[in-house]
């Protein structure tokens, strides 16, 4: 048991977060201002948790041999941590802004040089083809947290149920649309991009599609709007009808997520296709002529190999999409997987480290960049999800939800919306329920937060 005594902290957590990603729960004690009698590491605080966090890290690398990439940053966005370095030195008329920024990455926050590269290079990108968000735009998120079945990774608000449940909720979600759609529209406000999510949207039935992506086209849409996603994640729920539906009510781009193509493991996540399905889903979304493709992929899947994960890769690319997210997979709590093996993703970790090595180098080759990423907690080998796409086709409102500068409305049950104060460059959640059936029984409180905390906000 390595036992780190922290002095003059409010409380551990932010440290723990970065012990975890070294030591396994029953190798560590962290407690605060206690007794350091037998304590392996004393750290005090002296007014910058950052260098008391370098402490820990200094320690636990030369005790462990492992050296995390992304150093002593536990947070989810370090894109936009590093936009606001790069941003702070340009604002003091610092003209080598960047330089600078990569120097504070390694020696402050040790962030690996690797990443720290491709941060800067993703900050770059995003300002040079996005810039900052307009203002009165808004992003516009809404949930249909409905999937066939449950995948063994999965930590999301994902339902299955009777169809007849599933219409109840969208009766209640057009309530909700219809309110948010009026509000905006007294404000002036308007959607810069619009992404329908959840679960996976696709398993509205077609006539019932038709009508939603029409309604949100009706409310939503404007000639400001850049980008319309729907999420269409499991090959099993998509055909002709309904893709020609996504396309006639505008939108331009689809996600279909075969995670891998090999065919055991697609059993085993608890998938009911085979990568046969995956291919003719494709085949359509290219029939229906429906824009851009975005395709998930997750590294370290369970009795995956790096030459398994190499193939799932390469017969991605040959399916021709135009965008690929890489992600690390993550186990979750709220996950299937964390309770058959909740300690999968400290093993995994160097396979999965090597696994996002070939992916970047084989996706640089075929043309796609990287161009925005975001991790999250338990990931195997504290890496990162990433999204790559072919130069042109990068998303909109994947890069506004980690840039955090601009308004995100979600609708629907589990939708964090977070509003975005300029002047304090600060953020507000105003979240909704995640279960649907209180989401519908309360639905008036719902839109009464949204009232209160986004539209009587400013
Ligand atoms: S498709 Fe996505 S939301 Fe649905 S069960 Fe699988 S991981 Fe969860």
């Amino acid at each position: 048991m390595y036992k780190i005594v922290l002095e003059n902290v409010n409380n551990t957590h932010e440290y723990e977060e970065l012990v975890k990603i070294f030591l396994r729960p029953e190798e560590y004690d962290v407690s605060m201002d206690g007794d350091t009698e037998g304590a392996d590491l004393v750290v005090r605080n002296r007014g910058d948790k950052n260098i008391a966090k370098k402490e820990i890290y200094e320690a636990l690398r030369e005790l462990t041999g492992k050296s995390p990439a992304w150093g002593i940053v536990t947070g989810i966005r370090p894109v936009k941590m590093t936009g606001e370095i790069v941003r702070r030195y340009e604002e003091e008329g610092n003209h080598s802004a960047y330089k600078n920024a990569r120097e504070k990455l390694l020696s402050y926050y040790c962030i690996s040089e690797e990443k720290a590269d491709l941060a800067l290079e993703m900050y770059r990108l995003q300002q040079k083809i996005f810039g900052r968000p307009p203002e009165r735009s808004v992003g516009i998120y809404i949930d249909i947290p409905f999937c066939p079945t449950r995948c063994l990774y999965c930590s999301f608000a994902s339902n299955q149920t009777d169809y007849s449940e599933t219409l109840r909720y969208m009766k209640a979600l057009y309530r909700e649309m219809e309110y948010v759609s009026a509000e905006m529209k007294k404000k002036g406000w308007y959607a810069e991009s619009i992404y329908i999510g959840g679960g996976t949207p696709s398993t509205l039935h077609e006539e019932d599609l038709a009508e939603f992506l029409n309604f949100v086209r009706d409310n939503y849409l404007s000639d400001g709007t850049k980008e319309f996603t729907v999420e269409m994640g499991r090959p099993d729920t998509i055909d002709l009808g309904k893709l020609a539906a996504a396309k006639k009510a505008g939108a331009g781009r689809i996600s279909i997520n075969p995670q891998t193509m090999k065919d055991e493991t697609l059993e085993l996540i608890g998938r009911q296709h085979d990568s046969a399905a995956i291919r003719q889903a494709f085949a359509q979304a290219d029939e229906a002529e429906i824009g851009i493709i975005n395709a998930d992929v997750i590294a370290g899947l369970p009795g995956e190999t790096v030459s398994d994960f190499r193939e799932t890769l390469k017969k991605v690319e040959e399916l021709g999409p135009e965008n690929i997210t890489v992600h690390s997979l993550a186990v979750k709590r709220a996950s299937k997987l964390v309770d058959i093996d909740s300690e999968f993703h400290y093993r995994q970790g160097r396979v999965v480290t090597e696994m996002l090595d070939n992916a970047r180098a084989f996706l640089h080759e075929k043309g796609y960049r990287p161009y925005y990423l975001y991790r999250q907690k338990h990931m195997s080998g504290a890496q990162e999800n990433t999204g790559y796409a072919k130069p042109g086709t990068e998303g909109l409102y994947n890069t506004r939800i980690m840039e955090e500068a601009q308004t995100i409305i979600a609708m629907g049950a589990s939708g964090m919306t977070k509003v975005y104060f300029p002047e304090e460059n600060r953020l507000e959640r105003v979240p909704n329920v995640s279960n649907y059936e209180i989401y519908i029984d309360r639905l008036d409180e719902m839109i009464n937060r949204k009232k209160e905390g986004l539209f009587n906000a400013y």
